[in-house]
């Protein structure tokens, strides 16, 4: 069976690289992949899948940072002039972009495998060095980019429902692929989580390309070090006045801005392990001569575990509330995204190992067991649920060459790893259904 797979996977390689730079040419950011997601569905549906859309993918109550409704009804006409199914879309209306596609064949374990399909806001590089542009698939859609690889987890899980298709009748098992929106500001997975997604799941994979396996060939079959992170929105008002004339009439959300910025960067770090803190965007202020009666922090904390964040968010609300105190202006806190800490099951990724051990594309001295990703993920959000209810986790990474960072406007990855990571995923599915029931 493994060299079927082997076989069939590397007979998929052009249509992971055709789907992949389509999805390249056509990028989403979070709660607007209205085109990319009717797409994963139509897919699903076709190779005969049964696929939970909307509601049923994604609690609207628990979602965060979701765009306008103006902005996302302008996305949704947009994705259907980029050859989006209009009846799959009209399906997501509010932005509820997930989907989820489940297999059922016979009693075995439940196996989910989770890819997140969103794009970032970014605008891609538009000169002869970057081979998206060169190739003539680089973005048509301003300020969004796929420039993290999202468009490549897209393909791998469409190669996965595919081949996993095909082989219905030797699995024992059900597999259920979540396709997550939102990944990006860590959004998606929370909503999917409180929809159910994760419901009765004995084994979850999730993966990256590239980012801290930046070679083809390599792979990390267990990462861990999430960070647990909260993103927020601090919005100030004011009172506008003459600057010159009657700066006492006014009350200036500038100053109580900038106050909270410095002093949001002076929380005392903590003893029981590693934090951070970062103000990212500081917007304020109308014109020269008036008192500044608006400002806008987007920043974000983050923390080894999930109780040293919630320290650095509480820290945080005090200082922005007493900065808005000391200037007499108001203040909305919203939060806009959280995730949570968490670490891959060793016993899941040994599995992994063995199955990569036996594939070729993957030199045994470049597979590591584990690593600390000290970033943020929302798949621990779901990791969090599958081990709380007895399940096993692993979250990998696959070695690509990188042109550049992620979440550059040149970042670009080597395709030679779609077909071999579908492989991958594949036979851990198989390896995952040869163990017993957890949940
Ligand atoms: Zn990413």
């Amino acid at each position: 069976m493994t060299e079927d797979i082997e076989r069939l996977a590397a007979g998929l390689e052009d249509g992971l690289i055709r789907r992949r730079r389509d999805l390249h040419r056509f990028p989403e950011a979070a709660w607007t992949e209205f085109r990319t997601a009717s797409m994963v569905a139509t897919v699903l549906l076709a190779l005969g899948y049964e696929v939970r859309l909307g509601e049923d993918a994604v609690c609207r109550k628990s979602m965060l940072g979701v765009p306008s409704e103006e902005e996302l009804a302008g996305h949704m006409e947009r994705a259907v002039s980029q050859g989006g199914d209009p009846d799959l879309i009209s399906r997501m209306a509010g932005g509820l972009t997930g989907v989820i596609g489940e297999l059922r064949c016979g009693e075995g374990p439940v196996v989910a495998l989770r890819f997140d399909m969103d794009a970032n806001d970014l605008d891609e590089a538009r000169d002869d060095d970057h081979r998206p542009w060169r190739e003539g698939f680089a973005s048509t859609n301003p300020g969004a980019m796929h420039a993290c690889g999202h468009d490549g987890h897209v393909a791998l899980g469409l190669g996965v429902a595919e081949l996993l298709a095909g082989l219905k009748d030797r699995l024992e098992g059900t597999v259920r692929l979540i396709f997550q929106p939102g990944e990006e500001g860590v959004r998606g997975a929370g909503p999917m989580v409180d929809a159910g997604a994760l419901d009765g799941v004995d084994y979850l994979l999730g993966g990256h390309i590239g980012f801290r396996a930046p070679r083809t060939g390599q792979l990390v079959c267990g990462v861990g070090g999430f960070l647990a992170t909260t993103k927020f929105d601090a919005t100030f008002t004011g009172v506008a006045a003459h600057a010159g004339a009657a700066p006492e009439q006014g009350r200036n959300a500038l100053l109580a801005a900038a106050n909270a910025a410095l002093n949001l960067h002076a929380i005392p770090r903590h003893g029981q392990g590693a934090s951070r803190i970062s103000v990212g965007v500081l917007n304020a202020g109308q014109g020269r001569n008036v008192v500044p009666p608006n400002a806008l922090i987007k920043g974000e904390t983050r923390g080894e575990t999930t109780g040293i964040n919630d320290f650095m968010f509480e820290r945080a609300g005090e200082v922005l509330a007493g900065a808005a105190r000391m200037y007499g202006v108001d203040l909305v806190l919203a939060e806009v995204g959280r995730s949570v800490s968490g670490q891959s099951d060793p016993e899941l990724a040994a599995v992994v190992r063995q199955v990569a051990e036996n594939m070729e594309f993957f030199k045994t001295s470049e597979i590591m067991d584990s690593l600390d990703l000290r970033g943020s993920e929302d798949f621990a959000l779901m990791l969090a649920e599958v081990q709380r209810r007895g399940g096993l986790g692993t979250y990998i990474m696959l070695g690509s060459d990188l042109a550049a960072g992620h979440h550059n406007a040149r970042f670009d990855f080597d395709e030679r790893c779609l077909a071999p990571g579908v492989s991958l995923f594949v036979r851990c599915v198989l390896g995952c259904m040869e163990l017993p029931r957890r949940v």
